[in-house]
Order: structure tokens, then sequence, then C-alpha cells
């Protein structure tokens, strides 16, 4: 869609507004962004309150608005001394100063005998009142101009706060008013404002509750910017789903597969297949999402989709964000997909000459079922028979390009997308409200708890000991390092230092492996340690989160206290796999803050991902949430997610009912509603988290 007039003013640069000129239309840039709109839509982070007070009555310290009389200048005598006015109320005397020399000006404009209404911060030194800058020193008569509250925004260092407020109000003033987008009635309900109302309330807190998200005009603004995100999320599932596609039914290869597993499926693997497979049905496209932790048995799911889609004569692509995890999910469907004569290859960056053309060849004539692969299968060369399906593990970890790229190979591919990293259902909508998602809560039975406990690093002798002993026995063990902030360096020096030291004190081998190391390498040592050529892997955090070593069952995670929750969770998770007993080790540096004691309370009574995620939720209240950064929580203006979940859920719901009866928004609301969606920039062709 155009955009539509109206919002021009708020779509002009920056620079068009008052004093903007190019020393200053980057800084504001920064704080804000580059448009009138950007800056209109900052949000106050503050707010300053002055009141009328006298010389006397002021207290040190406080920000207050007073008459004066002046009485004198007194210039600088030397250098680095202020500019001072020396002036009176009936209470006492006051000093004015100015460490930068305005002086003459100031001489000019407020001759002694003036009366003069100042304001400022007022201090005391002794016996001496003094406000330094004061905001504001004009005629007594314009004492109605200065705000008895003021919004302070976000700002960057040299813009000064004044001047991002003026700049900040002038943007509002040029926000026009709109064509009401919201149902009236659900406007009175809750007794929202006007969008241009609500802006404006914005703007100009008297107290700072109105700063907080939960009065009606940041509801209202919210809930706008909410409403504009899941209309294209829901528009865009629709468009979509829309692309028409044969219905695949139940199979008899497939269910064979099934029947041929060494293994029952868990009640939440049934559901979520039950899921795809009436998606399959549907003759509609299918975007689905399949969170659960690693090891829940997720690849196994996908594993029966793509028999039902070779069933169907269709091929399915899986693409691993890295070789060794395409390595393995290749090792572990062959097998059953071959004896149900779906054939199954391999494609990685390493396939040259013959043997890439040999499997290029059975994509291209469809002799093959599914290719299994890295990056590797974005290229032009790999062509499809009848691609059917794209499974993307770890999805998070590829680009929207890149799923695109792959999608396109096939006419409405249906798209199964893999995530070890649970999200607490109150940001599932969020995240993925462009993705139908399934869950598997549950894990395959049989699985040994992994036994973990918290020891302070003062005692990492004795863990060291202890490990010496049991990978004498054939054990193997991760041993994760720290974390040191904005580092990567000092993460790989860290890293080295302790493998240095494993290496002198242990008799079992002990690799390396880092995010500096070229990825070949990388890949080399981890399949040493899957092989159990090494014993004891120390990494960074780059361990690939869904690397299946059944034999490690030893997880020590030096610096635990510098971990988020669910990374420690996804950390744990690559231990306890087989069926030996399995331990983590939380080694931590002393003393623990209150948030770091609880994080290794929750780790050390439950294993279940889903839980976590919810736990850490409320533990942190937001803010920089583990594992949701990675995942693409979009940057919001006015709405926070956790803060605002109930208009989450309402928002969703509306988008849902409104694009029902109007899917192309062409009714007169529907017209407003794209109104909105301009403003905050969402469009259904453009919007985040694009599945495909
Ligand atoms: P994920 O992809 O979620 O990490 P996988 O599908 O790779 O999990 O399963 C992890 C391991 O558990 C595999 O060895 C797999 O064969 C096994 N497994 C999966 N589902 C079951 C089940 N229902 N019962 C027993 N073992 C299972
Ligand atoms: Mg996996």
């Amino acid at each position: 869609m155009m955009r539509p007039p109206s919002l021009f003013p708020l779509f002009a640069e920056i620079s068009t507004l008052k004093g903007v000129g190019p020393k200053l239309a980057p800084l504001v840039a920064r704080a804000a962004g580059p448009l009138v709109r950007d800056l209109a839509f900052l949000s106050p982070s503050g707010l300053i309150l002055r009141s009328e007070a006298t010389v006397r009555s002021a207290l040190d310290g406080e920000l207050v608005i007073l008459d004066l009389v002046i009485d004198q200048h007194l210039p600088p005598q030397r250098r680095g001394q202020p500019w001072r006015i020396r002036a009176h109320d009936d209470t006492g005397f006051v000093n004015l100063v100015w460490f930068k020399g305005f002086g003459e000006h100031l001489e000019r404009a407020h001759p002694p005998g003036a009366e003069r209404v100042a304001s400022g911060r007022l201090e005391r030194f002794g016996v001496e009142a003094q406000i330094a800058h004061p905001d504001h020193l004009m005629a007594a008569d314009r004492k109605g101009q200065i705000a008895r509250s003021e919004a302070v925004y976000p700002g960057v260092t040299g813009l000064a706060p004044r001047v991002l407020s003026r700049l900040a109000l002038e943007a509002l003033s040029r926000a026009p008013a709109l064509e009401e987008w919201q149902d009236p009635d659900w406007l009175a309900r809750r007794g929202w404002p006007g969008w241009r109302d609500a802006l404006e309330a914005l703007h100009h807190p008297e107290t700072t509750a109105n700063l907080s998200p939960d009065t009606d005009a940041a509801q209202r603004l919210a809930f706008d910017e909410l409403l504009a995100h899941h209309l294209a999320m829901v528009q865009r599932k629709a468009r979509r789903r829309a692309e028409p596609t044969p219905p695949i039914r139940r199979a008899d290869l497939a269910r064979r597969v099934e029947a041929d597993l060494p293994f029952r499926l868990t009640g939440a693997q049934v559901r979520t297949l039950g899921e795809i497979r009436d998606d399959l049905a549907s003759g509609e496209r299918m975007s689905r999402l399949v969170q659960g932790d690693v090891g829940s048995g997720k690849t196994v799911v996908a594993m029966l989709a793509v028999a039902e889609l070779a069933a169907a004569g269709r091929q399915t692509a899986l693409m691993a964000p890295t070789e060794i995890l395409a390595r393995q999910h290749f090792e572990s469907m062959a097998e059953p997909l071959e004896k149900a004569g779906i054939r199954t290859v391999l494609l990685t960056g390493r396939d040259k000459g013959a043997q890439r053309q040999d499997k290029l060849a059975a994509l291209a004539d469809g002799s093959a079922g599914l290719v299994v692969g890295t990056h590797a299968l974005f290229q032009d060369e790999v062509r499809f028979h009848r691609l059917g399906l794209a499974v993307i593990d770890e999805q998070h970890r590829f680009g929207v390009a890149e799923r695109r790229r792959l999608m396109a190979k096939g006419e409405a591919v249906h798209l199964i997308a893999l995530s070890a990293t649970p999200i607490p259902r109150t940001l599932e909508l969020t995240l993925f409200g462009d993705l139908d998602v399934s869950r598997i809560d549950e894990k395959p039975p049989g699985r040994q708890p992994v036994v973990t406990t918290a020891t302070p690093l003062t005692r990492v002798d004795s863990v060291i000991r202890r490990l010496a002993e049991v990978t004498a026995t054939g054990a193997q063990a991760f041993w994760i390092c720290p974390l040191v902030a904005e580092s990567e360096f000092l993460d790989v020096q860290a890293a080295e230092g302790r493998a240095a030291d494993l290496t002198e004190r242990l008799t079992a081998r002990v690799g390396l492996i880092h995010g500096k190391m070229p990825a070949a390498d990388k890949d080399r040592v981890m399949a040493e340690f899957a092989a159990g050529d090494i014993a004891v892997l120390v990494a960074t955090t780059v361990v690939e989160v869904g690397v299946n070593v059944p034999n490690a069952t030893i997880m020590v995670i030096e610096h635990a206290e510098r971990f988020g929750l669910a990374q420690l969770h996804q950390l744990r998770g690559r231990v306890g796999r087989g069926a030996g007993k399995s331990a983590c080790v939380l080694l931590y540096a002393p003393p623990l803050s209150a948030t770091a004691k609880a994080r290794m309370e929750i780790l050390r009574q439950t294993e279940d991902g889903f839980e976590i995620a919810e736990r850490d939720l409320t533990l942190r209240g937001g803010g920089d949430l583990m594992g949701l950064k990675q995942s693409g929580l979009p940057n919001y203006r006015f709405a926070d997610p956790l803060a605002h979940a109930e208009l989450v859920r309402a928002a969703a719901d509306d988008a849902r009912l409104v694009l029902a009866r109007d899917p192309d928004l062409t009714s007169e609301r529907g017209r407003r509603l794209r109104v909105l969606c301009e403003l905050f920039d969402w469009r259904a062709d453009d919007a985040f988290a694009e599945a495909s």
C-alpha cells in the first residue's frame, strides 16, 4: 500500500525539525530514529517536577520556580570562574551561575531591578543558595510557560536532554489527528483515549505514575502497536495457507516406519504428529513450529512426517545449522527410512565431484525422498523433482532469506521448524504469531535425571579429582568455560587456560572447542568427542545445542552464575541423553546474588524446559531474556509483551477476527487499520520472524 498522505508529516526526516542540522541529526537519529515519527514515538524515561518555592523554603537539591528581582551581575574575575547574577526574593538571596560565557547577553537581558522568574535545581552551600545553569530565566509575566512537569527522554551522549525534549515535543506537534482505527465499543469499555490524545499524554507525564505501562494512554498505544504487528502476522499466515497444495493423507508406508521404531511415541509426540498430519491433510500449506527440549524427540516426529510426504511422492529437505548436526540427523534417519524404501542422502559442503553429482541427480529425478544438509542445500544446483516439505532444525539459526531460498525450490512447500529453546506461553504469540505451534513437553521414558549440584569455585580441585576418577573409567564430560562480558577473545583465553590445566591433571584426552575456530575444526573436534576419542571437551558456549553424545554424562559449568537460566538449561541438556547416570556441576564464584541462587535452585528442582522458561520469566520480570533475543523478540516502541500480556492476547484475537471478516482490509475500518500498520511499519510482506 502507498503511504497515506496523512502520515507524510510523521514520515518526514528529522532534519525537517527546527534546529536539526547536520551536527544534531545523527545524534537525534541515534536517540530516536531517522524520522519525525520516531521522535514522536520516543517514550519518556523519566520526569522533572518543578515546584514553586521561595529562596528560603526551597530544599537543597530541589527543582524550583522562583520569583526574583535581579540585583547585580558579577562577571568572572579569573579564567574558570563562572558568570554570576545575584538576585533575591522576599525571603533571601540566590546566585544564578553560568560556567559558560553568556555574560554580556545576560547583562542586557536581565538588568538590575528587573523582575524575573527563574527555575532550576537549587543547591545550598552554607548560607548561600545557588542555581547553576537555570533552565529558565525570563520575564515574570511568562511564568505560566514554565512546565511544572516535563518529560525526560532516554538520550545519547552529546545530545543535551533539553534539546531532545524540545524536539520530541515538536515532533509530537506534527502528529496529525487520524481517523480512529480501533473499535469504538472496545475503546469505551477500556476507557482509552484516542490515538492523538494518548500520544499527547505520553509526552506530558505529570506524575511518575504516568510513566507506567499501565496508564490508559500507554495501554492504548501498546495495543495499537500489538494490533498492527498481529495483523501483519495473521495476514501473512493466511496468505501462506491460501496457497493450495494437494492434501496428503495418512499412508501405510508412514505407519510402517512408525511401527518399526524401537520404542513407542510419547503422548506429546503422538499429539504433535497428529497436528502435523491434520495440517498435511487440510490441503493448505503448513507452517508449524515444534518446540521441545533437546532430546524430547522432535527429530523422530519430523522423520515420520518425511515418510508421509514420501508416500505421497513428495520430497523433504531437512536443513541443520552445522555439518555435525546434519550428519547426526542423517545417521538417525537413513536406516529407518531406507528400510521403508525411502532413499535418504546427506549433502554438505564437503561433497565434491561424482559423489555430489550423484546426489544432486537423485534429488532432481525424485529418486531420493529426503535430503539432509547444511547451507549447501540453498545452492542453485540443488533442484528437486517435487519438494513438498522443508524441515528446519534450530530455526533461529537461519535467516529469512535463507529459508525463503529453500522453500522456493518447490511449490507451496510445507514447513516444519524445530526449536530446542522452549518459549513461555506468554511470549509464544509475540514470537510465533505467524506459525502454528506444537509443544513436545514430555521426555521419552527411561531417561535418568541429571543430578545437579552447585559447588563453589574454591572447590574446583575436588571436582577435577572426581573428574579424573570417572574419566579413567571411560566417562565423557563437557566443561563449559566462563562467559566473559563483551570479549570473545577473553572467553577463548579462559577456555585455553582451563584446557591446559585439565590436560595436565587428567590422564584422559582433553579437547578444546571455541567460537573463534574455523567451522571445519569445530566439526572435527565435535566428531572426535562424539566418537569417544576425546574424554573431556572444554568449550565456550558454542557447543551445538542439538549435538547428541549419549556417552557424555558429565557437564561442568564454570562460573555458572554468569549464565542465564535458559542457557544453563540448554547446556545441561547435552548430558543425560543415554542410559548412564548423569551429573551437572554448577561451579560458581561466591558470594551468589539472590537471583543467581534462585536460578540454581530452579535447575536443581526441574529439568522441564517449559517450566524453566516460565520461571525464568517471573524471576527476571522481562529485560534481556536469554534465548529470546536470539529468537527475535520484536523491538516494540510502546508494547512490552510481558507487562502487556493480556493485550497481546487481545490483539491476536482482534487481528484474527478482523481479518476473518475482511481479509484484505478493504472495509472502512480495514482502511483505517492499514494506516495503523503503516504507522508502525508492520506490513504483511515484511513483518519480522518471517517463516517462509
Ligand atoms: P530432539 O530432536 O528433540 O533433540 P530426538 O528426536 O533426536 O530429540 O530424540 C533423542 C533421542 O531419543 C534419540 O536417540 C531418539 O531415538 C530417542 N527417542 C525419541 N523418541 C523416543 C521415545 N518416544 N521413546 C524412546 N526414545 C525416544
Ligand atoms: Mg535435535
